[in-house]
């Protein structure tokens, strides 16, 4: 017979333009598939794994193909759709293939060179079953604690490490470096199950009266095991030891007697964390109110003629328990939901709230888990028949990254407040935005897309107003509560009647008091973290700036040292002026930490938490925090927009906006919505439940309009009067924004690279080219930084410009000079 010369091409986790191909060595032939991993080396040593994405038999023309050197899976880790979908971001948003697969899969399932082994502390060295190689690696890991793939490769002297290090992984003996922090551990748990010979009547009959005559314990089991098992009435003949022992008074050892006479048997499997009750009716018994009933009508017609539907109900309307019905549809018709939140926090309290209706059929997806975790989520999108016990997700619920999983039959896409900034990535590339690539991801699968907020993106209202997306309001409070009631503290006149103590103003101090009183809780508002103090010298007005980075130094107080919030960079508080010499420094400004400092002596008695992202670095800050609010352990919760986002209290009266200023005097076009968007959500955690709350927004200027609205709750007057200003000075939604960032160690070598390179784009783009400038900060970890800033009309096509851009872009790095310049792109920046 003939053999085929075959080819495939591979993505590899490299930001590498396009594809690569490989030689399929004859005796993987029948083996190679598409979607599968493969090992391949790249460069003048390394190996990496890559994914098959097209075989053929073309030979490439131009270089040597080299070999693929092994095939990892028997079965695919991606699919079809995940392909247009990645390259669709790669397109959009101007990045290689091999950048949105770095983003895309989870390490584990990318192994490189530079990968990083170490041995599974857990791991237990009595089992046995290993071949020599794998031997010779734990042998060899005793001794250096670590090994790269590469080193493991001249261990077991051969290229094709991949696959053993898949096995180790597997068999739990290694892990890899990364990993350590948080390691997972599966839990496990015993189950009695009876052995098939008795699992008839008759036989059942015979066991009865055997132990009656003998053994009453026994028996006892027996009948507790009956009883939990349902036998007979259901399929399910596996109860957990420990349920069947608390049964059971003392019957440890009738039950292990029952094992070795070989009526029960007794497994150990790995056991959902998730509470394993099933989905119920649960759904079926939310009794929705008219207007609730009225929006999710509205919903399902805006479906029928549109694949997106904006929903914009006002904080607490009720719209969890309507996505929650329509993930019922959507699940009862046999797809996958995906649900997107944009903040971790968020995920605490929505997660108990779908498990009450859909019991493990949600699945959690989020970058605090770790590596195993991620891949068993992973696995479990991908084959949701072979889930695991009791794990069948058909609901993901997860930030951003959760859009490249390997869904294959979505029905229904959620992005919860679809307004949030955090739906976007900043670094590294791809800098996709989650709602407009989960839109795209939509419509792949033909699925229907709900975005949800009570503040929509001035973007997302206007696609509404204008008919490309179905627009359904919400304007009643679920349960006829009131909107809070705001009031604005007018900090000059508070300063000047010397009414404020440190950065309260009386009128918060008195309603704090008022609801301490009551044993209600309050919460406070601050968008800078730490305590956001910057020491300046009152002579000659000199501020400690860091080294690498064009910011003044933030004060952190628990170790009496000045930070910079951009490198980590820090240096002791100096006791005089590095330039005049003056002792007479002051501090300046104030964050989170200074609020909560200062709570502490204005109220000695209450308990005060702050979340911020410093308090919630660990995997489970944010839920301790968030379950000892809820279950008022927390009198006052301080906090930065973590604060702000769609929780869901029932005992908050008071709300603080410490300083509206320095969100609405930030210089950026959308300083005005997303100060509106903050305020409205943080003055939505007030007063929910039983009664009406109260909003308090400190500011220098209460007449400000943004102010206004907010108090209004007049979205309408906000939209009307930033969509004007957004089409008077060419901002989106009317004009598509690409910004172009140089970054370079040298001043002058960036000054002259950025000039020249918007020379090029000039000679294109012409006056809708602007720059280049220096941004808010201009350096940062040591590199100075030039922005190009490109406005493109709404209808202009966009996929020749961007290719035009790409191009000029490429041209203007092939110049040797320019070369060591870094230029990153970001389409549509927020
Ligand atoms: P939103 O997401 O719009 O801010 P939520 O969905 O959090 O509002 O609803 C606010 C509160 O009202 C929640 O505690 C929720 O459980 C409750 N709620 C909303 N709709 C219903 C309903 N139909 N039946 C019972 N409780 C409801
Ligand atoms: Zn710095
Ligand atoms: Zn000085």
């Amino acid at each position: 017979m003939e053999r085929k010369t075959l080819f495939a091409d591979v993505i590899l986790p490299l930001p590498v333009q396009g594809t690569f191909t490989y030689r399929v060595p004859f005796d993987m032939n029948d083996e190679i598939q598409k979607w599968h991993r493969v090992v391949v080396q790249f460069g003048k040593k390394k190996i990496y794994t890559a994914i098959v994405v097209n075989i053929h038999e073309i030979p490439p023309k131009g270089y040597m193909v080299k070999y693929i050197l092994s095939i990892i899976d028997q079965k695919p880790v991606m699919n079809q759709i995940q392909y247009e979908f990645w390259k669709w971001i790669a397109t959009y948003y101007m990045c290689e293939p091999g950048e949105v697969m770095n983003v895309a899969i989870p390490s584990a399932l990318k192994l490189a060179s530079e990968t990083r082994i170490i041995l599974n502390p857990d791991f237990d060295r009595s089992v046995e079953g290993f071949n020599d190689k794998e031997y010779l690696i734990t042998e060899a890991l005793d001794i250096h604690k670590k090994l790269t793939l590469t080193e493991v490769e001249n261990i077991v002297e051969q290229k094709k490490v991949i696959p053993i290090i898949k096995g180790l992984i597997e068999k739990g003996v290694v892990l890899l470096e990364e990993e350590l922090q948080h390691r997972y551990k599966p839990k496990l748990e015993s189950f009695i199950s009876l052995v098939a010979d008795y699992s008839n009547e008759a036989a059942m009959q015979e066991l009865f009266s055997q132990l009656e005559k003998r053994a009453f314990k026994q028996l006892e089991i027996l009948m507790a095991w009956i009883s939990l098992s349902g036998f007979g009435t259901s399929t399910n003949r596996q109860v957990s030891r420990a349920k069947l022992l608390a049964k059971v008074e003392n019957g440890t050892s009738a039950l292990s007697a029952m094992i070795k006479k070989g009526i029960f048997q007794s497994e150990d499997q790995i056991v959902s964390r998730l509470d394993s009750h099933l989905a119920s009716d649960e759904v079926n018994k939310i009794e929705f109110t008219q207007h609730q009933e009225f929006a999710l009508q509205k919903i399902r017609e805006g479906f029928d003629d549109a694949s997106v539907v904006l929903f914009h109900g006002v904080t607490s309307s009720g719209k969890t328990e309507i996505y929650i019905k329509l993930i019922q549809e959507a699940i009862q018709q046999g797809k996958q939901v995906l649900y997107l939140l944009p903040e971790i926090a968020l995920t605490t309290q929505i997660i108990s709230r779908l498990r009450k209706f859909f019991g493990n059929q949600v699945g959690v997806y989020h970058s605090k888990y770790n590596e195993q975790e991620r891949v068993e989520i992973w696995n479990n999108v991908m084959d949701p028949e072979n889930g695991e016990l009791g794990k069948m997700f058909k609901i993901i619920l997860g930030p951003r990254s959760a859009v490249f999983l390997p869904f294959s039959n979505l029905g229904l896409i959620i992005v919860d407040e679809e307004h949030d900034h955090s739906y976007k990535q900043f670094d590294p590339s791809p800098r996709y935005h989650a709602r407009d690539a989960a839109i795209y991801l939509g419509s792949l699968h033909k699925a229907k897309i709900l975005l949800g907020t009570a503040t929509p993106s001035i973007e997302s209202y206007f696609n509404a107003k204008t008919g490309k997306y179905k627009l359904v309001e919400l304007h009643k409070r679920y349960g006829d509560i009131q909107m809070p009631e705001i009031y604005t503290a007018d900090i000059k006149k508070e300063t000047r009647y010397k009414t404020m103590k440190a950065h309260f103003s009386n009128l918060l101090m008195e309603h704090m008091e008022e609801a301490l009183d009551k044993k209600e809780q309050v919460i406070l508002f601050q968008n800078r973290r730490g305590f956001s103090l910057r020491l300046i010298c009152d002579t000659c007005n000199w501020m400690p700036e860091c080294k690498n980075c064009d910011v003044t130094l933030i004060y952190h107080k628990h170790n009496n040292q000045l930070k910079c919030h951009y490198c980590g960079y820090s240096r002791r508080v100096p006791e005089r002026c590095d330039s005049c010499g003056s002792t007479h420094l002051t501090m300046k400004g104030y964050g989170t930490e200074k609020v909560e400092d200062d709570l502490g002596i204005l109220f000695p008695k209450a308990v005060i938490k702050r979340m911020d992202m410093d308090t919630t670095r660990s995997k489970f800050a944010y839920q301790n925090i968030i379950n000892d609010f809820e279950n008022r352990r927390i009198d006052i919760l301080v906090g930065t927009q973590m604060v702000t986002k769609g929780l869901d209290f029932d005992n908050v009266s008071v709300v603080g906006i410490m300083n509206a200023d320095n969100m609405i005097s930030f210089p950026d076009f959308r300083s005005y919505e997303r100060s509106f968007q903050q305020m409205a959500q943080v003055s939505g955690r007030a007063g929910r439940k039983n009664k009406q709350g109260k909003v308090i927004i400190q500011t220098w200027n209460p007449y400000q309009s943004v102010i206004q609205d907010v108090i209004r709750n007049d979205y309408q007057s906000m939209y009307s009067s930033q969509i004007l200003e957004r089409r008077n000075f060419n901002y989106p939604p009317f004009y598509r924004l690409i910004s172009l960032s140089l970054k370079h160690k040298d001043a002058r070598t960036l000054n002259d690279g950025a000039r020249e390179l918007a020379v090029l784009l000039r000679e294109i783009f012409g006056r809708k080219l602007l720059g280049p400038e220096y941004p808010l900060v201009s350096r940062i970890k040591n590199l100075y930084i030039k922005n190009i800033l490109i406005k493109l009309e709404r209808n202009e096509n966009l996929v020749s410009n961007k290719s035009l851009i790409q191009k000029t872009i490429d041209q203007f790095r092939a110049e040797a000079i320019y070369k060591s310049i870094r230029v990153q792109v970001d389409v549509d920046p927020l």
